[in-house]
């Protein structure tokens, strides 16, 4: 079976202009250089699945017509990949059913602190998720008839999970991560992987290191996301090879769901 993936957002943290930035690429009238805040949306079969979901979550569900959501994966709890989180009421609204929810113990904890309203018993506006939670460093499961590989990593202190569906993987804000990551990612053919800038960071792979960790992955097509205003989307693209190139705003790759 067939899967495709769709980039909401291909931005780091702040997004692509910055606020009040007057850089070239946050100038730039070319559409690439505009980035939304990382995430993606996931489909297989009839399923309408989402990775992350950021404070440009309803830009983006409105821009790609997200009638649906069956699950959300989560990859971590920074502010641009959790803060449209309470967007997702609508779904729990209209399907009528607490939108499932996959994260690690650490996302969960977190979660239940920033969000506590999330957690009310009894009669509750908000909303309304259910929880799977991943407890284990690697491992594989079924979530609402996905078969999810997942992995986790580092990005400073932040616990982050990597999520592998068939020949697709998804790694975003990875810094430090064990080399058990590179049997992980065997057999991946489309890779989508965080870079921030050239020039190294304490928090994200530098475009060199992304371009070295994909080929050491062997992944046949590399597509980058997290991208900061230090990038202009056609200069950088030039420089990178041609099976690692940064990713856009509504780019959509097609991966198999082995
Ligand atoms: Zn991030
Ligand atoms: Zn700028």
């Amino acid at each position: 079976m067939g899967g495709q993936f769709v980039f909401l957002g291909t931005g780091a943290s702040a997004g692509v202009p910055l606020i009040g930035c007057q850089c070239a690429v946050c100038q730039s009238s070319l559409p690439y250089n505009n980035r939304l805040r990382s995430a993606g949306w996931l489909r297989v079969g009839e399923k309408s699945f989402l990775i992350d979901v950021g404070p440009d979550f309803r830009q983006q569900a409105l821009k790609h017509g997200i009638e649906r959501v069956d699950g959300l994966l989560l990859t971590h709890t920074h502010f641009d990949h959790i803060a449209g989180i309470d967007d997702l009421r609508i779904y729990s609204v209209r399907q009528e059913r607490a939108v499932p929810c996959l994260l690690s113990q650490e996302s969960y904890d977190e979660l239940a602190t920033r969000y506590h309203y999330f957690f009310k018993k009894g009669k509750n506006l908000t909303a309304q998720f259910s929880y799977q939670v991943m407890n284990d460093e690697a491992g594989v499961l079924g979530f609402e008839g996905l078969s999810v590989k997942y992995f986790h990593y580092k990005q400073g202190d932040m616990k982050v999970t990597g999520y592998r569906i068939g020949d697709f993987a998804y790694l975003t804000d990875i810094r430090d991560y064990g080399e058990t990551i590179f049997s992980f990612l065997q057999g991946v053919n489309c890779l989508v992987l965080s870079a921030l800038r050239e020039e190294p960071s304490h928090l994200h792979l530098s475009l060199d290191e992304a371009v070295a960790f994909a080929r050491k992955a062997g992944a046949r097509k590399t597509r980058l996301t997290h991208l900061s205003h230090f990038l202009d989307h056609e200069e950088i693209n030039q420089k990178l090879p041609p099976d690692v190139q940064a990713g856009y705003d509504g780019l959509t790759m097609e991966f198999e769901v082995l």
